[in-house]
């Protein structure tokens, strides 16, 4: 009896220590298994350094320039030499060039003619045929696509390239013409857009939409430079222009209503809201909208989540 009674006093305290190891074995477990999630998920999260500056609105253009410009007469069988330098100013009767006439009598040619300039103008020997086309005067008579068409069709003519010399007046701001494969929300006589990188601004004089297709003219506000001796430049049109802290779009998140991000400060992600100037593209420009009675955390160099789904306000984030 006394032996029985033993046993299952043994029997007993093996059980109860067996539910205690498991007990511990368990927690152990479950411990660790939070540890490497914790860890996992911090590896995970992404955090990046914010800065302040601008983003911009850009839409890429070929242009095509209108500019007065006056070709000056060279008979047909004559040499062209230049005196003066491309894109060199002039005074009104200035020697631009000379000529050496055909030479019919086997002899030796001689430059027994002189191009002057008859009103001053800026010297350029690029005749490209598009001078009775791209005409300053047809800006106000003649729609952005007509214009267009005019000049699609010039170019498809077949020509032999032109020797020849024209003066530039570069004094009075130019005109481009161009076209784009997509459709904008500019307004003609209102729309000013800026050059990328320039201060040179230009109006949307006219505008045409189409089928998805849009012409414009725009007219120069301002000095254009070395744009206006061109006759086709890529323009990189500022649309509009958003400043801020920039944030990749995906650091935005949305808590209790409130947009926002997640900033992280002494390894800690706080949730603060924030007033999204503008996007584009991948990039957001972001302002904080600090809380009564905290200061702001988002300042320049500050660190953001940019995975945020990971963190919830108050969360330490190691790194
Ligand atoms: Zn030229």
């Amino acid at each position: 009896m006394n032996k029985q009674k033993r046993r299952k006093k043994e029997y007993r305290l093996f059980v109860l220590a067996s539910i205690v190891l498991l007990l511990i074995g368990a927690s152990v477990l479950w411990w660790g298994i939070r540890f490497m999630a914790n860890r996992i998920v911090a590896r995970v999260i992404d955090i990046q350094p914010v800065q302040w500056g601008k983003l911009e609105e850009v839409e890429q253009a070929e242009a095509w320039t209108i500019r007065r410009e006056k070709i000056l007469p060279v008979p047909a069988g004559a040499k062209l030499e230049p005196v003066v330098p491309e894109g060199q100013r002039v005074r009104r009767g200035e020697v631009i060039a000379r000529l050496q006439q055909g030479q019919l009598d086997g002899a030796a040619g001689r430059w027994d003619e002189r191009v002057v300039a008859p009103e001053p103008g800026q010297v350029c020997y690029h005749v490209d045929g598009l001078e009775s086309v791209l005409l300053p005067e047809l800006i106000d008579t003649v729609e952005p696509d007509q214009l267009w068409q005019a000049l699609q069709q010039e170019l498809g003519k077949e020509k032999p390239p032109v020797q020849g010399v024209k003066l530039l007046d570069n004094l009075q701001n130019p005109a481009f013409l161009l076209h784009l494969n997509s459709t904008v929300h500019w307004q003609a006589g209102k729309t000013v857009l800026k050059l990328r990188g320039k201060d040179t601004s230009l109006l949307v004089k006219k505008l045409k939409q189409r089928g998805g297709e849009t012409w414009v003219i725009l007219t120069a506000l301002n000095e254009v430079g070395d744009l206006a001796h061109e006759r086709r430049n890529n323009l990189e049109l500022v649309e509009r222009t958003y400043r801020g802290y920039l944030v990749p779009a995906s650091a935005l998140t949305e808590t209790g209503g409130k947009k926002g991000l997640y900033v992280v400060y002494k390894e800690i992600a706080y949730f603060r809201p924030v007033k999204v100037n503008g996007q584009v593209g991948e990039m957001a420009a972001v302002e904080e909208i600090a809380p009564e009675n905290k200061a702001p955390l988002l300042g320049p160099g500050a660190r953001v989540v940019v995975t945020p789904a990971l963190v919830t306000d108050g969360q330490r984030v190691m790194r």
